[in-house]
């Protein structure tokens, strides 16, 4: 097995000993981005998008890279929102991001705060912040929606292993997280981010019945029944749950296939939210979450088989992108069929959610590596190599922002 990618900036990094928020060394915190990434001298694919696919991807990296530095500067409370906004202009301007999507990602980091249960540890919390307002930061939801989806995060303490890690109630807009998400695989963190996301896009799946819609239905349908070679074109938590319906005896997978299909679908929503809302970024997030041999069977399979894979995955970007294009009526409809659960949820009592069996039935996902493709040295480099001096382009962001936003100068004033 290939050797996990050292990990992205860690949000954990922005805790002192006491656990408290620092306002963070940007720099560093951008370094631990620069992971080496093996590069074929000569690509035997030559991607087949080309230059504006690779800065679209280096602008995604570079986004999210930004928000820990970001809540760190927002946390300490030296600067009020606007003058954040006002700061990072020019290092928003690099990809676009209005002074909205800021504005939210900012309202988010407040309305989160009161998402975790009391027995959340805090490093554990920053990293599950940082994780989810990468949602915001890229635009696909505002800070209340987001919040909506998984309006109490609490730490579970009985029942997690590496084959359950996190999980999402099968009733209510509540995500649970166990120790075992923070456990290392090999050395090396857990993709936290992926996983994360995973969870709230069940409840994006749920609240905005994306998976009613008859033709994801049918899809997915067809998937299923192809799941014996489906297993080789998917990400590492398609693949597991594949496998698992796989060894289902038969009398039970007429129902197992209901979850297969949820799974399956769950996992397109979290590519779609781990992406910029543009194709080239959902099959790059999708590259990023696969396992090497399945990326490689892709490369070394025929025309037929590279259509069916580009095929397939279109078809649920553009589902996706479709049925979230209307801000307003996502937002509406996810308020809305959130009420109920988020007025049983303001009650809250992390024992009483975690033991009356509200995530009995929901979702559970496994341990998952982190990203590995950039730093598998068997090649693995993906249907689209990634860009060069990717590294480089996230340096140079952190000297900017570190220009906009002193952050040493806000360290050493709120020490
Ligand atoms: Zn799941």
């Amino acid at each position: 097995m290939a050797t996990p990618e050292t990990q992205p900036a860690s949000a954990a990094d922005l805790l002192d000993e006491n656990g408290q928020v620092a306002p963070p060394p940007t720099p560093e915190v951008l370094e631990a981005e620069n992971a080496p990434t093996a590069e074929p001298a000569e690509p035997k694919n030559p991607p087949t998008v080309d230059k504006e696919f690779s800065e679209l991807i280096a602008k995604s990296t570079e986004l999210r890279a930004g928000v820990a530095p970001i809540y760190g500067i927002w946390r300490s409370g030296a600067l009020d929102n606007e003058q954040i906004i006002s700061a990072t202009k020019s290092w928003r301007e690099r990809f676009g991001m209005d002074e909205t999507r800021l504005a939210e990602t900012l309202k988010y980091f407040e309305l989160i705060e009161q998402s975790f249960s009391e027995n959340y540890p805090p490093e554990q919390k920053v990293e599950t912040i940082c994780a989810l307002a990468e949602i915001a930061a890229e635009g696909h939801f505002d800070g209340e929606t987001l919040h909506a989806l998984a309006f109490r995060i609490i730490r579970r303490e009985t029942g997690g292993s590496m084959n359950r890690v996190a999980d999402y109630s099968r009733e209510l807009p509540l995500a649970g997280t166990y120790d075992e998400l923070w456990q290392p695989i090999d050395g090396h963190r857990q993709n936290i981010q992926h996983i994360l996301k995973h969870e709230v896009a069940h409840g994006t799946d749920r609240y905005l019945e994306i998976g009613s819609d008859s033709e994801i239905k049918d899809h997915l349908g067809k998937m299923v029944a192809d799941a014996d070679n489906l297993r080789r074109r998917e990400s590492w938590r398609s693949q597991n749950a594949i496998d698992q319906y796989l060894a289902t005896p038969d009398e039970k997978k007429e129902q197992m296939a209901q979850w297969l299909s949820d799974e399956l679908l769950a996992e397109k929503i979290a590519i779609y939210l781990e992406s910029g809302g543009e194709f080239s970024g959902f099959i790059a997030a999708l590259e990023k979450i696969m396992p090497p041999e399945n990326l490689r069977a892709i490369e070394a399979g025929d025309d037929a088989a590279k259509k069916q894979f580009e095929d397939e995955n279109r078809f649920f970007f553009d589902k996706i992108q479709t049925l979230m294009a209307d801000k307003a009526a996502v937002k509406e409809k996810i308020i809305a069929n959130t009420a109920s659960g988020r007025e049983k949820l303001a009650e809250f009592s992390a024992n009483k959610f975690d033991s009356d069996g509200y995530f009995d039935g929901g979702y559970f996902e496994p341990a998952q590596p982190a990203a590995q493709k950039s730093n598998d040295a068997n090649g693995g480099e993906g249907l689209w190599s990634l860009v060069t001096g990717l590294g480089d382009v996230i340096k140079e962001a952190g000297k900017e922002v570190e220009q906009a936003v002193p952050v040493s100068e806000i360290a050493k004033r709120a020490a």
